[in-house]
């Protein structure tokens, strides 16, 4: 069986580890892997090696940092099959929409070959009479990523090229289910050059994070996976004195309006909803229906729905692939029984779809429900699966009260042809990102991901500008060079005369 070590100092190594966890190939339900689950001596020897160099490391200048950051972008357009087999093979996705996902994440390490641009800091002369002052963004030391099962490649890609081109090191704890990824990119960033020690892959599940979360060496973690668990992250970061931002889960509404291009609306629906089998933080997991379009939006849903190709996600045939494990398998199961209990109208079920060759698989079809109420917990609550909720509103206020009133924040949409409703959608919307005839608005490289209320713990948003400002820390210096006239101590407030 194959399998799956740490990458520390530049190596792949299997440190003290005794304990191990499965890795499946969701599409035949065999266990492929095991995984080793690391220990606070494997994180903190990871850290030990980060710190030393973070020396030298910070101190390249950054366009030498960049020039690393330009030969890794070639090296993962070079490896992407060998990169997107990786994410199928443990995540079940379909080929294309792994590759994409890589794409976006090969995004990130492009914004971040732009990093001496980035880091040039503000100037400003004579802020007072023969006085200059500056500012500059310097890296904060080593920084950890913890990272969830459904991107295994996006999120850590959102973490460690933005921190690593500011001039700090890392240590990546990925997620248990789906680990090779990491441990791949990694190889392929030092191919690229990158000193040893600067990106190391420590795997491993609550121990190795609880090491993390209390290591004195590391200053600042990103975390991304569900909300009970974002806020532990941010809650015992930030009481081990360590800057974090934590996302969270998510429930993302998709609002139709009647005078909406109701076949763009449902196709940008389908994928959005059922795209990766719904294990997306920005899956539209809620369409609210508003005014007199449900019943139609209901119907033409159905049929597209009932007509979902789900398949292994090697499969060029399949739309849909697998769910990431067993477990989760139950869990959205699960989900769409209580739906049922609760009084949801079920008009498609996926329950019970079996794959010829492929009976072990972790496979659910697209299920639909109608008549959701805001009181269900089907409504509530995160499913994380290929289950879309249509919820009935009568106008656009009800619409819009409903998202506000959730719980989360993270991505809506609406689709209508009237320029002020988009408008105000987007003004009034407590969310946050925000798509207005766009299914799934993931800000590309160059904006910051991020959601509001808890979908995301902390101030700030990931990669682009914001992850430049999450992985540096400010100075500013004020200085004069004598000319000649010597002040007076001066014992009163400085104000720059
Ligand atoms: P998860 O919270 O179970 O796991 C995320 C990470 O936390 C993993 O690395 C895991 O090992 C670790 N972890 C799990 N339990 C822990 C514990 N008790 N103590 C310490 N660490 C623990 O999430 P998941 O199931 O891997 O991913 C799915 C979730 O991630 C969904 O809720 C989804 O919405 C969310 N997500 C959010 C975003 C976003 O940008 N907001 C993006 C992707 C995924």
């Amino acid at each position: 069986m194959n399998l799956i070590q740490h990458y520390i100092d530049g190596k792949v190594v299997s440190g003290d580890s005794k304990r191990k966890g499965k890795v499946f190939n969701p599409a035949t339900g065999n266990q492929d892997s095991e995984v080793l689950l690391g220990t606070k001596s494997d994180l903190d020897k990871a850290v030990d090696h980060a710190k030393k160099a973070f020396l030298s490391w910070s101190t390249k200048p950054p366009i030498q940092r960049a020039r690393v950051m330009f030969k890794y972008k070639e090296l993962i357009e070079k490896n992407s099959d060998e990169l997107t087999k990786l994410i199928v093979s443990e995540h079940g996705k379909v080929y294309e929409d792994a590759k994409g996902s890589l794409t976006r994440g090969l995004e990130i390490v492009e914004f971040a070959c732009g990093i001496p641009q980035m880091l040039k800091g503000e100037f400003t002369e004579n802020v007072g009479t023969d006085i200059d002052s500056w500012s500059i963004r310097q890296p904060l030391g080593v920084c950890a990523g913890i990272t969830p099962f459904n991107f295994p490649a996006m999120v850590p890609m959102w973490m460690f090229p933005m921190a690593i081109a500011c001039g700090n090191t890392f240590i990546l704890k990925p997620s248990e289910k789906d680990p090779s990824c990491s441990i791949r990119l990694a190889e392929l960033f030092t191919e690229a050059g990158l000193p040893e020690g600067v990106l190391n892959v420590v795997n491993g599940d609550k121990e190795v994070v609880d090491a993390i979360l209390t290591n004195k060496d590391i200053q600042a973690v990103s975390f991304v996976g569900s909300t009970p668990i974002a806020k532990y992250i941010y809650e015992t970061a930030a009481k081990n004195e360590k800057r974090v931002q934590a996302l969270g889960g998510a429930k993302n509404h998709c609002v139709i309006m009647p005078d909406c291009d109701l076949d763009q609306a449902i196709n940008g629906l389908m994928g959005a909803a059922y795209g990766s089998a719904g294990e997306r933080c920005m899956a539209q997991s809620v369409a609210v229906a508003v005014g007199n379009v449900g019943d139609k939006l209901v119907n033409k849903l159905a049929k597209k729905v009932e007509a979902l190709k789900v398949g292994p996600g090697m499969d060029k045939n399949s739309e849909m692939g697998p769910l990431v494990t067993k477990e989760h398998l139950e869990k959205v199961k699960g989900y769409v029984d209580l739906g049922v209990k609760e009084g949801a109208n079920l008009v498609v079920d996926g329950r019970n779809i079996k794959l010829q060759g492929y009976e072990n698989g972790f496979y659910i079809g697209g299920c639909l429900f109608d008549n959701v109420k805001k009181d269900m917990r089907i409504y509530k609550e995160e499913i994380f699966g290929p289950v879309l909720s249509v919820v009935r509103a009568k106008d656009f206020d009800e619409a819009t009260k409903l998202i506000n009133e959730h719980e989360f924040g993270n991505g809506t949409s609406i689709y209508t042809r009237d320029g002020d409703v988009g408008r105000t959608f987007a003004s009034k919307i407590k969310v946050g990102m925000v798509g207005i005839n766009i299914p799934i608005p993931v800000p590309v490289a160059f904006h910051s991901f991020g959601g509001w209320k808890r979908s995301l713990f902390g101030d700030q948003h990931m990669h682009g500008p914001e992850g430049v400002r999450f992985y540096t820390k400010l100075k500013t210096i004020t200085s004069r060079w004598p000319s000649g006239v010597r002040s007076n101590p001066e014992f009163v407030m400085p104000t720059m005369k």
